[in-house]
């Protein structure tokens, strides 16, 4: 059996730091199977071991992957000095190493998914991967049939090559506001991509939203700012 120290297991699992942890076992507020544990490096079988602190189950999970619906005016990362992050999003205690995997700007919204599983970040990422992601957003500009085109050659946007072929839809076009509704999906996710690109044909993204990547869809029931975890379904198609 895989046995664990007892503080690492809950330092882990985002109960405090090392040095706190080891404070609340000393102190009488962790039990396992029932039983009070002072001893901060009491090894647990983290499989089976019923481990409470501080009155709540604390249940050892070694990887976690949940799927945010992002909102606009926080950012993809795990810690700012001045923004609000998307970890900032997930309900405490957080699992030690999550990170969003890849990147919205910070006036992006929609589909962002957070782990502490590197290897199945990096697949997901990595551009050899082609990992398809939809977005839909609107347009400043009256976006074409041209555009399409331009966009499923790839597109020049200052980089060492162009862009790989990308999907643009046309869903809505207003003459009046000059405003277009579209459709968008990529295979690769280089720094502010989309917006680039439709700097590259003469027009500007007023607002972006992502809602896929690669098999998965964002939860119509997720509202701005919400959080779940990913089904063990969801994960094993992403794999
Ligand atoms: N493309 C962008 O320009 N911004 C994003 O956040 C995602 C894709």
């Amino acid at each position: 059996v895989s046995m664990m120290r007892l503080d690492k297991l809950l330092t882990e699992m985002g109960e405090g730091t090392r040095q706190e942890v080891k404070k609340l076992i000393r102190k009488g507020q962790v039990s396992v199977n029932g039983t009070i544990v002072k001893i901060p490096d009491q090894k647990v079988n983290e499989q089976t071991a019923t481990i409470r602190c501080q009155g709540r189950n604390v249940c050892y999970e070694p990887v976690v992957y949940y799927m945010m619906h992002k909102p606009a005016g926080v950012v993809s990362a795990t810690e700012d000095k001045k923004e609000k992050t998307v970890l900032d999003l997930l309900e405490r205690p957080v699992r030690t190493g999550v990170f969003p995997v890849g990147r919205l700007d910070k006036d992006t919204e929609g589909l962002l998914l957070l782990t502490n599983d590197g290897e199945f970040s990096h697949r997901l990422l990595s551009p050899k991967k082609h990992v398809d992601k939809t977005y839909e957003a609107v347009i400043d500009g009256i976006v074409g049939d041209e555009d399409v085109i331009l966009f499923s050659r790839g597109v020049d946007i200052g980089d060492d090559t162009l862009t790989l072929p990308a999907v643009l839809k046309i869903l809505e076009v207003d003459r009046e506001k000059l405003r277009s509704e579209i459709a968008i999906t990529i295979q690769e996710g280089r720094y502010h991509q989309i917006k680039r690109m439709f700097q590259a044909v003469g027009k500007e993204v007023r607002y972006l939203k992502r809602i896929r990547m690669g098999s998965l869809i964002l939860d119509p029931q997720l509202k701005k700012g919400e959080v779940r975890r990913l089904t063990e379904e969801e994960i094993a198609r992403l794999k």
